[in-house]
């Protein structure tokens, strides 16, 4: 019977676990290798070594289900960790469902999201390797203005390309990042042979995290082994280290004497939402139970329901490793209408593989049907969530009504991987009318198709 009393579970410091879990070895086949841009061949960790710690590199490719978190990481975690997980209750009234909602709150980090739990874990791998300064991109501000603030835990300095049209529009963000220390320059910028190549043919570009990370990935190989870089989602290290998120939640589903029918999260990258799922993914593999998992992203950057699953670089300009994934193609442009983030064109190679392999299903939601939901959670449980944290209040709300239509229990667990009191000019455009619903058009799809980089 699920607790009756309980509003939020709540785990003790020295309750929080003491490993990452790491997906691999419960996939139902291993991943696609990672090629070399040059010449397509299989990279080994020393092919890696000029742009990450070796410890990263080598979590990277772990077979290994748990890895354990050192204790200096856990010990910056705990000043926010372990996370609440809620049970919506004030939500489920007004909706008046039989579904039971429950969501785990990463808002709680000082930086306001889920990405301090892997922006603490880098930076500290790279503090052990003696690294000096850490370069990486950042949309909206959000994974920046976390690994400054990890960068100043550890005494490291951070230098951050963030994408123009946030850099001009989203500036308190930037002056997060700023306030921990670290640098910022807008992208594309005049500091790289990327920027300037995409500056000369279009003066006005606005920027994406694709170039963005073009130009982090550039300034890190002309630094002379001086600088490393850093990436905030996708990679295989950053989920693992987001996987705390799912582990912690596991034990509060017990402590509220039940388990969820279905696991959501938004996906940008896919770190948030597998920080939450992977850890179910692997229980429901090894018990054979029928939990589903559900991706939800916006229309407007449909990576997972439109994209090709391909080999494809990280980057816009092709400096990066390619990777299988789900992808939009790297020279994607995010719409200027859209407000909601989650704006990369590619996705995390193994939640690609596991929807591939039909084991994490993906649904696309109009902005204004995510901010409707946000502000439908806003006024029930009194949080404001982040624009890309809507996409899972989406999701959520669907399956709930779902369970209402059906006269049906479901339990339902999502990630809220943020709070959004950055982001009150876009819930303001939407307000006053100035959003639009936009669908990333597949045309754009087939098109993008036939500049993959071809590998043979
Ligand atoms: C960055 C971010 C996301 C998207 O990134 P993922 O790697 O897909 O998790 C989602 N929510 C919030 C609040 C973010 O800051």
């Amino acid at each position: 019977m699920p607790d009756k009393v309980h509003t939020k579970y709540l785990l003790n410091e020295d309750e929080m676990p003491k490993a990452w879990y790491n997906v691999v070895p419960d996939l139902p086949k291993p991943p696609a290798p990672v090629l070399h841009p040059g010449t397509k061949q299989p990279v080994g960790p020393d092919d890696l070594a000029p742009l990450f710690p070796m410890a990263l590199i080598m979590q990277e490719v772990s077979a290994d289900r748990y890895i354990e978190i050192p204790e200096p990481i856990r010990a910056v975690y705990r000043q926010w960790r372990p996370s609440p997980l809620f049970r919506a209750r004030q939500l489920e009234k007004a909706l008046d469902t039989p579904a039971r909602i429950y969501y785990k709150y990463e808002g709680v980090s000082p930086a306001g999201s889920h990405k301090p739990n892997t922006a603490v874990a880098q930076a500290w791998y790279n503090k052990q390797e003696g690294v000096k300064k850490i370069v990486t991109e950042t949309g909206a501000g959000q994974w920046g203005s976390s690994l400054a603030m990890a960068g100043a835990f550890f005494g490291i300095e951070v230098e951050v390309f963030m994408v123009k049209v946030s850099y001009n529009q989203k500036p308190y963000r930037r002056h997060m990042m700023e306030t921990f220390g670290a640098t910022v320059h807008a992208s594309p910028s005049e500091l790289t042979d990327a920027g300037k190549g995409i500056l000369a043919k279009d003066p006005g570009n606005l920027g994406s995290l694709g170039i963005a990370i073009s130009e982090a990935v550039e300034m890190v190989a002309k630094s002379g082994g001086k600088a490393k870089y850093s990436l905030g989602s996708v990679l295989n290290h950053v989920l693992l280290h987001q996987t705390i998120i799912g582990e912690e939640s596991l034990l509060q589903m017990a402590q509220a004497d039940d388990y969820p029918d279905v696991v959501i999260g938004c996906v940008g990258g896919g770190s948030n939402m597998a920080g939450l799922v992977f850890p179910f993914v692997g229980e429901a593999r090894r018990k054979g139970l029928k939990t589903r998992f559900l991706a939800a992203e916006p229309m407007a950057c449909p990576s997972l329901t439109k994209g090709i699953y391909a080999y494809d670089f990280g980057d816009t300009v092709g400096m990066t490793p390619l990777v299988k994934m789900h992808t939009l193609g790297h020279d994607f442009m995010p719409a200027g209408i859209h407000a909601g983030g989650l704006r990369y064109h590619g996705m995390s190679p193994l939640i690609s593989l596991l929807h591939d392999e039909g084991i994490v299903e993906a649904q696309a939601y109009y902005q204004r049907a995510c901010f409707e939901a946000g502000v439908k959670f806003a006024r029930t449980e009194g949080i404001i969530p982040a624009p890309e944290s809507t996409h899972a209040i989406c999701a959520a709300l669907e399956e709930a009504e779902a369970a209402k239509r059906e006269g049906k229990e479901r339990v339902i667990l999502f990630n809220l991987s943020g709070h959004g009191h950055f982001d009150m000019a876009s819930y303001d455009a939407y307000f006053s009318g100035k959003l639009e619903d936009y669908e990333y058009p597949s045309e754009a799809v087939d098109a993008a198709q036939h500049r993959l980089p071809s590998v043979g």
